[in-house]
């Protein structure tokens, strides 16, 4: 907001609102002026979300069924007079609650980190300039450049537009495109129908606008919003509510256990007191206490983990479904290849294929080689001279040197057609001045070409249409060609035909350029240009496939996910870069390679087997994107799709996981991706994939841990019940087993390095189930080992004249060296601890060093004595203690191992 304004800017006329902000209509602010205003009004960006406080959020800790269950328990131990017991159960309410409340503002801000990550930026005119920002540095009065793709970076007033159309589903729910007009208001309209503003945060669908900044920051629309909202519910995955369901069913379950173990031993007529204190055990064993914590850590280090390798999640849910992609449909340009175009060939008609020396953007070094001179063509009015003026001015790219080295500004296509003007001798900046541009057809994939209207200063100022594109199209555009001489002649489509196969077939991108001279400038519109053009040329451009891709693409293969090559490009230029980056072989037959067109004629029985059958897909349009993602859904595939322009975003919302490129993306194929790539790079996507199936393996190896201890621990107390025996552990000592572990050993699973074999096994059906039948016959095996191994040592120690403590100590070390040791065989579901290298996780190390610190405190500590009921033992008992505990550990082992034969002995079908 501007000081000393109102806010009704939508009821003022556009000159008006500019003149109150100080603002010129075509030269913008002043650097000086912008930068003022920056250090008056501050930066355009929301201040972080209030969301709970901290109060709020503490509190939030004890809202969980297992939280109420002890503090129950706490309360009733406390009238029965247990003074200890109820501190034990506060403590660990405190402490459970301190870990979560620590840990969950740790995960919330790792992943609000990641969200900076992903900057916009917005074009804004400055001293008459137009120039890229940072979209925080928009300052009120700017004057902002919109066309499709952006995003609002503020709150603006519309200066002038050309069918603009925006998507203003974030601010008003409403998903139809609003239209936009430059028209005066009445002030009282309301937002959703103020035609002639433009709010921060939505997106342009269609058409350009100029508007000027009214409000930024906390003073928009959306920062109104902002601050009623707060923030969202930021840790939720599928996954996570399905687990949170899970033991939210459990409590019930152990809550009627518990009920059951008290009515037992209440029918055996044992004292009340000591029934319900192990009626209050069984319901804290049999809890895993540490289960929502361990959930958003590894969620957290898993996302953190992408983010460092380029893929930065913006939907927690796609962490997970990465790790279960069966299928990736990639981009060719700027995904598998570099984007960075160079003309290697031309081709015009009856002189033929000309060679193009020179590599990259340096227009300086390299020349067309063409029989007789290029000046010499150059100088008759012929094809190649109109096919680089075509190349130099229908064209929207910069090019620019500095210190002699070469940038482009826009598409890498264009500015390849730059820098062969350039080579050819014909500078941009000449050609602006002698065929200034009146109007422009602008290049869309579906159109497939750009044509643009200029007056021709040497030629009487007539008007000259020039247009490039796709060859079919052009071709399809066109009623004859020109000759070298300048002559027109019939077009000689198979000559052309047999020149585009020829370039397409080296992996080269071919664009057709045409012509057409003394047009009436009221017959520049796309109907009046079919048929009507004259044929001048082609140019080849290389696109260098990324070195990564060709790795990345055979790991997605070894680990059982299919990719396609999704891409607008000429099938021959599409298929000759599947070939380079490892996608297809010549082996491969006919299917491998499908078109748009040919999509387009399948009936929709055929069109399923056909796109899962193609590897390859070319010419297909951003519309069919949808369709091949719908029919790969439909066999089941779990489908990650990539995108960057605005027509991508429903199939980039439709797939499984969308991904968008951070660089050439835009902000609307931003906004619909799950996950956005900050390089663009197709070996990204790969990367991510192994990361998310490293997220679910260490979520599995936490889950197979934590659950035999509390398996185990209720069994044995309904066992002491229903036999009538004295408990082998209690309450507060498996509460101090559950905390302490968890936090000290289980945690330490989430910083497990991902298994090397993590990319050689085919992905995970999201259905299946988090734990295979393999995986709870093991919880069952270690549940039974816990169970047998501490009665069996509780009672060799009574036996052997021990006190009811000193066998319980033994009992509750036990139960904690079981699972240090269990917990190295968790660190691979399937393999040794020592293919993967015992000190791999020194995370791990470290845990059991200081868990066993923790257990030497419990038992001789007279403090702890008193309060957890321990006493002092000996060093024969420790000897038994661990020699259980390793004999779990290689019980564990020897199943993995009998299971690793098996499999080898009996390769799963593919
Ligand atoms: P990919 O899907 O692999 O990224 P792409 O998106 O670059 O490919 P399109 O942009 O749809 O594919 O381009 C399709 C065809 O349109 C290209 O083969 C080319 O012939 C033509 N083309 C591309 N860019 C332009 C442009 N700026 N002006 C005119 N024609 C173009």
């Amino acid at each position: 907001m501007v000081a000393g304004w109102g806010e009704a800017h939508h009821g003022i006329a556009a000159q008006d609102v500019l003149a109150l902000l100080e603002a010129d209509r075509d030269r913008g602010l002043g650097e000086d002026e912008a930068a003022r205003r920056l250090g008056a009004f501050g930066r355009n960006a929301l201040p972080d979300a209030p969301g709970p406080g901290v109060v709020m959020r503490i509190l939030l800790q004890f809202h969980h069924p297992l939280v109420y269950v002890l503090l129950a328990a706490a309360a009733i131990t406390l009238l029965l007079g247990e003074v200890v017991d109820c501190a034990v159960i506060m403590g660990v309410v405190l402490v459970n609650a301190a870990v979560g409340f620590v840990q969950e503002r740790k995960a919330e801000a790792a992943l609000q980190g990641l969200r900076s990550m992903v900057r916009t930026r917005a074009r804004v005119v400055r001293d008459g300039a137009a120039e890229l920002i940072d979209s925080e540095e928009v300052v009120p009065g700017d004057l902002v450049l919109l066309e499709a793709g952006d995003r609002a970076a503020a709150d603006l007033r519309i200066v002038r537009c050309a069918e603009l159309a925006m998507d203003e589903s974030a601010l008003t729910g409403e998903s139809v495109p609003a239209q936009k007009e430059d028209l005066t208001l009445p002030v009282e309209t309301i937002v959703a129908d103020r035609r002639n503003m433009i709010f921060a945060g939505t997106l342009v669908t269609a058409g350009t606008g100029t508007g000027v900044v009214v409000a930024t920051g906390e003073h928009t629309e959306l920062g109104e919003i902002h601050r009623l909202v707060g923030a969202g519910e930021l840790l939720a995955t599928p996954l996570t509510r399905k687990l949170a369901r899970f033991s939210r069913d459990l409590t019930v379950v152990i809550l009627a256990l518990a009920a059951a173990t008290f009515g037992a031993g209440w029918l055996h007529g044992q004292d009340l007191g000591d029934t319900f204190t192990a009626a209050v055990a069984l319901a804290v064993g049999a809890i895993p206490e540490g289960l929502p914590a361990a959930i958003t850590i590894v969620m957290a280090i898993g996302v953190t983990r992408m983010a460092r390798r380029g893929a930065v999640i913006r939907r927690l849910p796609a962490a997970e479904t990465l790790g279960s992609t069966t299928v990736i449909c990639s981009d060719k340009t700027g995904t598998l290849t570099e984007n960075q175009m160079t003309v290697h060939a031309i081709w015009v008609p009856e002189i033929g294929e000309l060679a193009v020396s020179g590599a990259g953007y340096a227009a300086d070094r390299g020349s067309i080689e063409v029989a007789g001179g290029l000046e010499a063509h150059l100088g008759r009015d012929g094809a190649l001279r109109w096919s680089i003026l075509v190349a130099a001015a229908c064209n929207d790219a910069g090019l620019h040197e500095e210190e002699g080295r070469w940038s482009a500004v826009g598409d890498p296509t264009e500015a390849a057609l730059l820098v062969v003007a350039a080579k050819a001798g014909l500078h941009q900046r000449h050609v602006k001045e002698r065929y200034p541009r009146v109007a422009t057809i602008a290049f869309d994939s579906r159109r497939q070409y750009m044509a643009t209207l200029h007056v021709a200063a040497e030629r009487d100022a007539s008007h000259v249409v020039l247009a490039k594109g796709a060859a079919e199209r052009i071709v399809s555009l066109c009623a004859a060609q020109l000759e070298p001489d300048g002559t027109l002649a019939a077009l000689d489509t198979d000559a052309i035909e047999a020149a585009v196969a020829s370039l397409s077939q080296r992996g080269l991108r071919v664009l057709a350029t045409a012509v057409l001279t003394d047009v009436a400038p009221s017959r520049f519109s796309e109907e009046a240009l079919e048929g009507s053009l004259v044929f001048t040329g082609l140019h080849g451009m290389w696109d260098p496939p990324r070195v990564a891709a060709v790795d990345a693409v055979r790991a997605c293969r070894t680990a059982g996910i299919d990719v396609k090559m999704i891409t607008g490009d000429h099938a021959e230029t599409a298929w000759a870069v599947a070939r380079r980056v490892g996608l297809v072989d010549d082996a491969q037959d006919g299917d491998a390679v499908l078109t748009g067109p040919e999509l387009a004629r399948l009936d929709p029985d055929s069109r399923g087997d056909a796109v899962a059958r193609a590897t390859v897909l070319a010419r297909v349009s951003p519309e069919q994107k949808l369709r091949l993602v719908e029919s790969l859904q439909a066999r089941g595939h779990v489908v990650a799709m990539t995108g960057d322009g605005v027509n991508d975003a429903p199939a980039l919302r439709h797939a499984d996981i969308g991904i968008a490129m951070g660089r050439i993306g835009t902000e609307v194929a931003k906004d619909a991706a799950d996950v956005v790539l900050t390089d663009d790079n197709f070996a990204t996507i790969e990367a991510a994939v192994e990361e998310g199936r490293g997220i679910f393996d260490n979520l599995t190896k936490f889950i197979t841990w934590t659950l035999p201890t509390n398996l185990a621990e209720g069994l044995v107390i309904l066992i002491a019940i229903l036999l009538g025996t004295a408990l082998p552990i209690q309450p507060t000592q498996i509460l101090w087993i559950n905390m302490t572990t968890a936090v000290a050993l289980g945690l330490m699973l989430a910083f497990e390095p991902k298994e090397r074999g993590i990319m050689t096994r085919p992905p995970r059906d999201p259905r299946q189930a988090l734990l295979t039948p393999t995986l709870m016959a093991r919880i069952v095996l270690v549940s039974a080992i816990l169970v047998g191994g501490s009665w069996w040592l509780f009672e060799w120690e009574v036996a052997n004249g021990a006190s009811l403590a000193e066998a319980r100590t033994v009992a509750a070390n036990l139960f904690v060296a079981v699972e240090a040791f269990y917990l190295l065989n968790c660190r691979s579901l399937e393999g040794s601890v020592w293919r993967i290298g015992l000190l791999s996780n020194p995370w791990v190390v470290v845990g059991i060093a200081v868990q066993a610190c923790a257990q030497a405190l419990f038992t001789y500590l007279p403090v702890m004595n008193r309060v957890f009921g321990t006493v002092p033992i000996g060093g024969e008992a420790w000897v038994r203690i661990l020699a259980v505990g390793a004999l779990a550990s290689l019980v564990v082992g020897a199943e993995k191992w009998i299971r690793a034969r098996a499999r080898r002995a009996a390769p799963p079908v593919p």
